[in-house]
């Protein structure tokens, strides 16, 4: 999961640098889950690092079998799709957005704002058991990654310079999301 090609160093770290403007704090429990206007808002768990952490596990080749070229970038090799290149960044349609890989349930349409990234982006996960946090020192930086709380899969990053009531910024690549409109 955390390899990356040495050629495609140069436009990660580019694009990594514009989804990264602030380190994010928060995830290191400055905000736990609040109730605001009568909705919780779920700050994500830490990862343990178990090997049976993620309830659904596939080997490589199987991740290939279900996923996209552009989804298995992103949610197994760590990738980052280049701003406003996945549409999902400017849908204002009501409904919810799903992990590509495994269907779990990550974001709603109530918490996405516009944060003018070119990236889809959200002020709080949807549940308790959508994403987990983790340390991402890669690229020099240090951030903290989202990932599926199912599937381990790799979906962006999380800041703390977000809208409230949470002020946090979930980041996330838009080619690691199913998008389903409210039924
Ligand atoms: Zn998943």
């Amino acid at each position: 999961m955390r390899f990356s090609l040495l050629f495609l160093f140069v436009s990660v770290l580019a694009l990594n640098a514009a989804c990264s403007q602030k380190r994010d704090v928060a995830a290191n429990s400055a905000h736990p889950a609040r109730t605001a206007a009568g909705k919780t808002y779920f700050q994500p768990k830490p990862l343990t690092g178990k090997p049976d952490e993620f309830p659904v596990r596939k080997t490589d080749a199987e991740w290939h079998k279900i996923l996209t070229p552009a989804q298995y970038y992103i949610l197994r090799e760590d990738g980052t799709e280049r701003p406003f290149s996945n549409k999902l960044y400017n849908n204002h349609v009501a409904g919810s957005y799903y992990c590509a890989a495994d269907h779990n349930l990550l974001f709603t349409s109530d918490t996405k704002f516009d944060s003018g990234t070119g990236w889809p982006s959200f002020f709080a996960p949807a549940t308790d058991n959508s994403v987990k946090v983790d340390s991402d020192t890669s690229f020099g930086m240090s951030r903290d990654e989202i990932v599926c709380a199912k599937c381990g899969g790799h979906l962006g990053h999380v800041f703390d310079d977000g809208p409230a009531p949470t002020h946090q910024r979930y980041c996330m690549d838009g080619d690691a999301l199913v998008f389903e409109n409210k039924k």
